[in-house]
């Protein structure tokens, strides 16, 4: 299978990732093939939009025996630009975001944080495990440096457009927003994605309802 990458919708990729994880999680259990109804089982999608999305790009389960888990698994790391760690900037080193510097999970995927970024004196200088803290003053010379493309912004709601309007968009192409803030999906040359959990306990307060029968 070739790694081609035809325009794809935001749902489809979100799938995508729901068939990574589930491939990962059968390669961890010795599965080298995986058929679409398995793969279905495991992440919840149905077989034929599963069979429809992966043959996008070029793959096509053996008739009887289904994909190969590694092949699948390599390519859709291709598909998703994940085959190099990738290098990502935290700014608000607080609550929410020392929490996501501590969890390990983001570099068994290829994530690694190579700096927090903060305006408080007190925190400025310190580590996160052994990530540093900086001075926000900085932030751009660092970006410049490191190359760094991807920024997650866990700081007050109210910090939210200087700080994007600050950021150099020659480098910084993603944005993964924590805060409050909705900020459009496309801003000044960067992709930007808002995530509220609290949007998401809305969703399951209506789905318990309306969702299960
Ligand atoms: P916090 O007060 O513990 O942390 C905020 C950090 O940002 C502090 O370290 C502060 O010094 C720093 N900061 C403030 N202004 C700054 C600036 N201009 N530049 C750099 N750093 C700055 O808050 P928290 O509980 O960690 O929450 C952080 C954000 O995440 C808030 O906006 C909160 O509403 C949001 N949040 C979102 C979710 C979600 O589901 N998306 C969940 C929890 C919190």
């Amino acid at each position: 299978m070739e790694a081609k990458t035809p325009k794809i919708s935001e749902t489809v990729i979100r799938r995508l990732t729901d068939y990574l994880r589930c491939l990962r999680h059968a390669q961890i259990q010795g599965k080298t093939y995986l058929k679409s109804t398995e793969l279905s089982q495991d992440c919840g999608h149905n077989p034929s939009i599963i069979r429809k999305d992966l043959a996008q790009f070029g793959a096509y389960g053996l008739k009887g025996t289904g994909y190969n888990t590694k092949e699948l698994i390599d390519n859709l790391n291709k598909i998703l630009g994940l085959t190099k760690p990738r290098e990502v900037v935290l700014i608000g080193a607080g609550n929410l975001g020392t929490a996501m510097i501590k969890y390990p999970g983001f570099r068994s995927v290829n994530f690694k944080f190579t700096a927090a970024f903060d305006n408080d004196e007190q925190k400025i200088g310190h580590f996160i495990d052994e990530t540093p803290i900086l001075d926000l003053k900085d932030l751009n010379s660092f970006i410049q440096k490191h190359l760094i493309e991807i920024v997650i912004l866990t700081v007050p709601a109210s910090q939210t457009l200087g700080i994007i309007e600050h950021l150099d968009n020659h480098y910084v192409k993603g944005v993964l927003n924590f805060t409050s803030e909705i900020l459009p999906s496309r801003k000044n040359d960067m992709f930007i994605h808002n995530i509220d959990l609290a949007k998401e306990l809305e969703v399951i307060s209506f789905c318990m309802k309306n969702c299960l029968s």
